[in-house]
């Protein structure tokens, strides 16, 4: 069992999962985060303090294809554990549909 970060988290990266994190369990793309599924304990803490809701458990139904991202940039980018600097757009692409698609890079960020 793993939580995992879901396309909500695309442009937004408010970046205050990672400050709760127990074992530093985030990386960092360019502009999204992603959790490493083999380090989650599970703990579900991070869950409530996302603010676009993008972190989601394993168990549910839309996680599945969110996993394999998960999985594999949690391999490529590099470990995250100090909130950094929120974009100045964010809020403005919080709650917009098909953000993957759309805006999803795969250039690792800056940590
Ligand atoms: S708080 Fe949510 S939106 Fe922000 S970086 Fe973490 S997972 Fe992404
Ligand atoms: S569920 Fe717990 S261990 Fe997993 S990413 Fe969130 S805070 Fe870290």
């Amino acid at each position: 069992m793993t939580y995992v970060v879901t396309e909500a988290c695309i442009k937004c990266k408010y970046m205050d999962c990672v400050e709760v994190c127990p074992v530093d369990c985030f990386y960092e793309g360019e502009n999204m985060l992603v959790i490493h599924p083999d380090e989650c304990i599970d703990c579900g803490v991070c869950e409530p303090e996302c603010p676009p809701e993008a972190i989601i458990p394993d168990s549910e139904q839309t996680a599945e294809a969110w996993l394999e991202v998960n999985r594999d940039y949690a391999d490529k980018w590099p470990n995250i554990t100090r909130k950094g600097e929120t974009p100045p757009d964010a809020d403005k692409y919080k709650g917009v549909d098909g953000k993957f698609e759309k805006f999803f890079s795969d250039k690792p960020g800056k940590s």
